[in-house]
């Protein structure tokens, strides 16, 4: 922490305008971060302290010399190919005196802590590799980025412990860019909140920022550069409003709307035990969406009926290696035993565009249309082996749940079905023991599958609706790109054509489908589903009681004819004043 260390730092008020992620207002000091794992502490070294601080930083280098041959000799058979390569290039950029000796020099020269060398030398070199024409090569410094968080790791507590922040509550992190592998590490933290200048408010970025149940604006274009570190700043998650400096008047309106909202969140909590049901008697199944076995927790609190969505490929994420078969049996076990019986439906890794493993990035040139989800699985067939046998030994102990994402094509629903087949007869052999009745579904969130819905509905067990994808691909933008964020659209009239045939072909066939998208965790939506037919929504903990509520407050008959006007209108200013006058 630096904070109020800019003497440059103006009080004057602004105000910066994003797209808000998740509900609620935070009041706090700014925090300037790169990446959650860049976060260093900045300090000056004594001048006779120079020589041990050389010595710590050629020590961290050592170790991960060593880490990196020791790794590359042991990458197990079933990694993908590139990440041997992506390995020996690690060491290779290691060895370059840009990162092994320079760093060394400003120590020396400018007296700053070894982090702090390594972060600076970093920043210049991703500078320069931004500026290169060959996109491969440009690509390269997100190489260059890993190995010093390596170097870093290395070198955690072999010197001075990092500055403590005063207490975490008190901050909001503001950052140009964060990936959902730094969201997820952000989770051992309690920030107040988050802002970004970058991303989509379906990215997965954001995603799990929402899952974090705490204020958070992205899209704010500036806010890393024309922000100081310590200023006072205030985040209105609900407008995406992000106030700097706010005047005594302001500050004093917002805190007393977050003691309304906190208010309000209290009343809700009421709700927990309540019979999820609308007001004419219809059953609503209310589940939770988790990225890490941890989030049961929260989705036990809100009374979730089950889990309608583990975000598997969240266990892979952070490290170097691979989780094994039993790493993960353990993991969807822990999540089915936690579950006492109530459904889990683990959804089949969805690596690839804004999720990547550690030195695999197979996104391609366009990543969300290239080799995602279970084109990537049924790509690495021993990965995806691996995964199948881990949830199917799980399948013994709950009432686990197969979900395959992005599925579009016939023979990717044969090759995945084929690949269960393939592993149950694994564990047959061994005579490892597995539910024979496992269920197992896609997600429709592609349109080619919403519009080829009849042969899915004839192979699968269920379908789950995954509207942050299916808005994506039916409007062509990508979600996590700030720049087209405006034209992502849940009411474009293809959009809701899509979802409300999806719900209707799947009811007639008596097949279950839910939605698991963030439409599902909007409660200016729940009507409209409702409306639609949906009796099965999925979403993030700390969105399920408002959903409750308005399930509550909902009369299904009463919302079926203005649920079908909206289905009808032919322009999404048109839907917006009909769903207007359904959520009134
Ligand atoms: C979706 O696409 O709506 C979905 C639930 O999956 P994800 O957000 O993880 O892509
Ligand atoms: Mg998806």
């Amino acid at each position: 922490m630096e904070m109020g260390e800019n003497p440059q730092a103006s009080s004057a008020s602004f105000t910066l305008h994003g797209a808000g992620v998740s509900g609620g207002i935070a009041i706090g000091h700014a925090h300037l971060v790169s990446t959650a794992r860049l976060e260093v502490a900045h300090y000056e070294i004594a001048l006779q302290g120079i020589d041990a601080e050389i010595a710590r930083f050629d020590a961290a280098i050592a170790q991960v010399r060593g880490e990196l041959a020791a790794l590359e000799t042991s990458v197990s058979t079933g990694a993908p190919a590139e990440m041997k390569a992506i390995l020996s290039l690690h060491a290779m950029l290691l060895n370059d005196s840009n990162l092994s000796a320079v760093p060394r020099e400003l120590i020396g020269s400018r007296r700053c802590n070894a982090e702090w060398a390594l972060v600076l030398q970093m920043d210049y070199l991703v500078a320069q590799f931004e500026e290169m024409d060959d996109p491969y090569l440009r690509e390269r410094k997100q190489d260059i980025v890993q190995v010093v968080e390596r170097v870093l790791k290395a070198m955690l507590g072999t010197g001075h412990a990092p500055a403590e922040p005063s207490s975490e509550k008190e901050l909001i992190v503001v950052a140009h860019d964060l990936s959902p592998a730094d969201m997820i590490l952000f989770k051992q933290h309690q920030y107040a909140g988050f802002v970004t200048d970058l991303g989509g408010v379906t990215s997965h970025t954001a995603i799990v920022a929402r899952s974090l149940n705490i204020p958070a604006i992205v899209g704010l274009h500036h806010a890393r550069s024309m922000i100081w570190e310590g200023e006072l700043v205030v985040v209105d998650g609900r407008e995406g409003v992000l106030i700097v400096n706010p005047g005594a008047r302001v500050l004093e309106e917002y805190r007393r709307l977050r003691s309304e909202i906190e208010g309000e969140r209290q009343k809700l909590k009421r709700l927990r035990t309540a019979r999820s049901a609308t007001m004419d008697g219809v059953t609503v199944d209310l589940q939770a969406n988790i990225e890490l076995p941890q989030d049961v927790k929260e989705a036990n609190e809100a009374g979730a009926a089950g889990i309608g969505l583990f975000r598997s490929e969240f266990l892979f994420l952070n490290r170097d290696d691979l989780p094994s078969e039993d790493e993960q049996f353990e993991s969807y076990r822990e999540v089915a035993d936690a579950m006492h019986g109530r459904p889990v439906t683990i959804r089949t890794l969805d690596l690839g565009a804004d999720k990547s493993i550690n030195g695999a990035d197979r996104g391609g040139p366009n990543p969300a249309l290239g080799l995602r989800a279970i084109r990537f699985c049924l790509a690495e067939p021993q990965m995806f082996l691996t995964q199948l046998r881990a949830i199917l030994r799980a399948s013994r102990h709950g009432k686990i749940r197969l979900l395959i994402p992005m599925l579009a094509h016939a023979h990717e629903v044969e090759q995945t079905l084929a690949a269960v087949r393939q592993a149950k007869e694994t564990l047959d052999d061994h005579k490892i023991p597995y539910d024979r009745r496992l269920q197992i579904g896609g997600m429709i969130e592609v349109p080619a599958a919403a519009l080829s819905l009849k042969y899915f509905i004839s192979k699968l067990d269920f379908l789950s609706i995954g509207t942050n994808d299916l808005i994506q691909y039916t409007l062509a933008i990508d979600r996590t790109d700030d720049t087209v964020a405006h034209l992502y659209d849940p009411l474009h009239p293809a959009v809701l054509q899509l979802i409300a045939q999806t719900i209707r072909s799947a009811k007639r066939a008596k097949t279950p489908v839910a939605v698991c998208g963030e439409m599902a965790g909007d409660a200016a939506m729940t009507r409209l589903l409702l409306g639609f037919g949906l009796r099965e929504f999925s979403m993030h903990p700390a969105q399920l009681l408002a959903i409750k509520q308005q399930v509550l407050r909902t009369r299904v008959r009463e919302v079926e004819g203005p649920a079908a006007r909206v289905y009808r209108a032919h322009d999404t200013g048109r839907a917006r004043a009909l769903l207007a006058k359904l959520n009134a």
